[in-house]
């Protein structure tokens, strides 16, 4: 068991052994530039970075030609929000949600100072916004509405193919921070009115670095970033082969998670001869195995069984969010009558978060919880558990052990 026991997925994964073996000969084997067409070590990155393209696009049922390949979703979404808004031909309102993450509510703080006109959301309890009330906030003037899939706190999920469908009725273009939601649940914009769509690979088990952003045909868009006209103008800047490459095996193998009844087609892992030797001291020892692939819905089984083993364990202790429209590997549990700051300290055998990473900076409570009517003190005091491919069941049952002496110790001690 790695110690302390990983629950923190949703801030980001590990790479996934058969991604990083796939990757590896484009740092030096094949290492030419994807865009040198006139040898053959140019040819071989920018065949690799096409079959990338296509593996991507067929887990998101997307055309290959509507990825643009970025650093990450940080980057996708700046580009979606603010290339939308610097191509407007009319409007400057902009729709978005007070839950989402901060690089869409930064991006939107910053087009603000530009002269656009931004509706923040309010979810309720749960989390989740509905879609009469999103109707009503769009106007002749709105130009695009953002709203991300998946909450990367709670997992709640929002009802994008609804919203999706309601922007367009209004001529609105729709963006959604997939991030959390690519690789965790079936998507298929194929079937879907979603016109721009950000993810990022280091939450699929691809590396950091790496993201991507659909852009769908007819999307108007201004590129954030000049050069020599890579991602057919939308993104210049050499283009991070490994990363891609990354990204597109890391879609791959998502593609089998979350197909709802392929869950014997697994792929093996790297084991054995191929196996470069750093593999194995990095996964495990051939006595220890790298655990295999989780199918998601055995997946939903250990969150299930983290989130009932700490209901049951811990009083005064509930779910942030929705339990109905949630991700299968997400739990935000809070603990009244604990400090949040102490209960973070001394939970030292699993590593968790409360509130994203990304705003980990500052030490102000969730924005998340806060928008949905938490008061500072349990929105400080609430814990957000992420399972990912390879959480163990031994991981789950030391959590729930773990949680409920630390969080017994610090009420005791507050009662004396
Ligand atoms: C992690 C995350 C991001 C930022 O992604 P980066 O690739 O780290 O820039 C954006 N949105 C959500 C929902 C996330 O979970």
């Amino acid at each position: 068991m790695n110690y302390p026991a990983y629950f923190d997925y949703n801030a980001t994964t590990p790479v996934d052994p058969r991604v990083l073996e796939t990757m590896l000969p484009y740092f030096n084997t094949h290492f030419g530039n994807a865009a040198s067409r006139t040898h053959v070590y140019g040819l071989k990155a920018e065949a690799a970075v096409d079959e990338a393209r296509g593996q991507l696009a067929r887990l998101l049922g997307a055309d290959r030609k509507e990825i643009v390949f970025t650093s990450g979703a940080t980057e996708s979404i700046n580009l979606a929000v603010k290339g939308v808004f610097e191509a407007r031909q009319h409007g400057n309102h902009i729709v978005t949600v007070m839950t989402e993450h901060k690089a869409v509510l930064d991006t939107c703080v910053h087009l603000e100072k530009l002269g656009a006109d931004v509706t923040y959301l309010q979810p309720d309890t749960d989390g989740l916004i509905t879609p009469e009330q999103f109707r009503d906030a769009l106007r002749p003037n709105t130009l695009l509405a953002s709203v991300m899939w998946a909450n990367n706190e709670t997992g709640v999920i929002q009802p994008i193919a609804e919203l999706a469908t309601i922007a367009h009725e209004r001529g609105v273009l729709f963006h959604t921070d997939a991030t959390q939601a690519v690789g965790k649940l079936s998507i298929n914009l194929h079937e879907l009115p979603v016109d721009l769509l950000s993810l990022s690979g280091h939450k699929l088990y691809a590396p950091k670095g790496i993201g991507a952003l659909v852009v769908r045909h007819k999307t108007s868009l201004i590129a954030q970033q000049d050069g020599g006209r890579h991602e057919r103008g939308r993104r210049s800047g050499t283009l991070n082969v490994p990363g891609i490459v990354a990204l597109g095996k890391a879609a791959e193998l998502a593609l089998v998670e979350t197909q709802p009844f392929a869950s014997h087609s697994r792929q093996p892992l790297p084991s054995g001869k191929e196996t470069q030797p750093f593999l194995q001291e990095l996964y495990g020892q051939p006595n220890h195995p790298v655990p295999e692939t989780q199918h998601l819905a055995s997946l939903q089984g250990l969150r299930d069984r983290l989130e009932t083993g700490i209901l049951k364990a811990v009083p005064d202790a509930f779910v942030n969010g929705s339990r109905v429209h949630r991700l299968p590997t997400t739990t935000n549990i809070a603990f009244a009558g604990v400090d949040g700051e102490m209960l973070l300290g001394s939970l030292n055998q699993i590593a968790v978060s409360n509130g994203s990473a990304c705003t980990a900076a500052s030490t102000d409570p969730s924005h998340v919880l806060k928008a949905m009517g938490l008061s500072d003190d349990l929105a400080y005091a609430s814990v957000r558990f992420s399972l990912g491919r390879f959480t163990t069941e031994a991981e789950v049952d030391l959590a729930i052990q773990h949680v409920s002496e630390v969080v017994g110790q610090l009420r005791h001690a507050l009662a004396n």
